[in-house]
């Protein structure tokens, strides 16, 4: 939903003068959308994966790939969902255990000595999944009892604030993993080199190095989040003024954004703990 691309159609062509609709369902030799996805039906990136089938299969040429500015869609989508920020809320949940997943594993082993009577005789694998949505269960309380407490506070119909605010925390989430993601690629990249000598049959190679040093990482590491915390900002800025419908939104905007203020120093603090981003 932040991508910079979206795959739209015209409306009016679709509606007047389309027969087949092809783009959704394709045809004998071609398939349709993987997604079900009716392009001239939609207004935002949900379930896109641009595969560019659409475009292909409409002979009236009414699909487009545009540019746009990139999170618009957070706070202009027409049909917010929930299961959309129960997903997002819980993927930021995830994302502790992902960073920490080394930690994990000598964490559910201390729990097992500590506890032998209590875990001792459980599963590895279930302690592990009762900790996932655990941590997943905690996050959707926090969530929920944030929604209530903006909707007694600024008098927004809970409904539409718990369908909403999640949309304004996909930066923040989508800026960590990103660098999460981006250490592991500068600092494994060489075995993109390694893989394909052993492919054809060239000596291994045991080690590489880094694409650059763990300073600059960091430093991108910082700007990718960093990043993210604003655009998360002005996102949630956005939907507190649709949600109000104009005027000023100072004193709604606090509780929104003290929460995405602690996110954003817990997954530092956890990126920092495991290493992940090295400063
Ligand atoms: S995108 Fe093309 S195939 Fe799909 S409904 Fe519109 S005109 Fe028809
Ligand atoms: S780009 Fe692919 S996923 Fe997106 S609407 Fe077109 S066919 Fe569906």
């Amino acid at each position: 939903m932040p991508s910079i691309l979206e795959v739209r159609s015209n409306r009016h062509l679709c509606l007047n003068r389309c027969e087949d609709h092809a783009c959704y369902t394709g045809d004998l030799d071609k398939a349709g959308c993987p997604m079900f996805r009716h392009p001239f039906m939609v207004d935002n990136n949900r379930d896109c994966i641009v595969c560019s089938r659409c475009i292909k299969n409409c002979n009236k040429h009414s699909v487009h790939l545009n540019v746009r500015m990139a999170p618009q869609e957070l706070w202009d989508i027409e049909a917010p969902r929930r299961p959309d920020s129960f997903l997002i809320v819980s993927l930021g949940a995830i994302f502790f255990l992902f960073a920490l997943h080394t930690e994990l594993f000598e964490f559910i082993h201390q729990l097992q000595q500590t506890h032998p009577a209590m875990l001792g005789r459980l599963p590895f694998a279930l302690i592990g999944s009762m900790i996932f949505f655990g941590l997943i269960f905690i996050f959707q309380i926090g969530y929920y009892l944030t929604v209530n407490l903006q909707a007694s506070l600024t008098r927004i119909d809970r409904s539409l604030i718990l369908r909403l605010l999640g949309y304004g925390f996909i930066p923040i989430i989508l800026g960590v993993y990103l660098a999460v993601y981006f250490e592991i690629f500068v600092s494994q990249s060489w075995r993109l080199i390694a893989n394909f000598r052993e492919i054809i049959g060239l000596a291994e190679v045991q080690g590489g190095a880094r694409l650059i040093s763990p300073d600059a990482s960091a430093l991108i590491q910082v700007f990718t989040v960093a990043g993210g915390f604003f655009a998360s900002l002005y996102a949630t800025h956005r939907i507190i003024d649709r949600l109000k419908g104009g005027g000023v939104i100072t004193r709604d905007l606090v509780l929104p954004y003290s929460l995405l203020f602690g996110f954003t120093i817990l997954f530092i603090f956890f990126m920092k703990t495991s290493r992940i981003i090295l400063f």
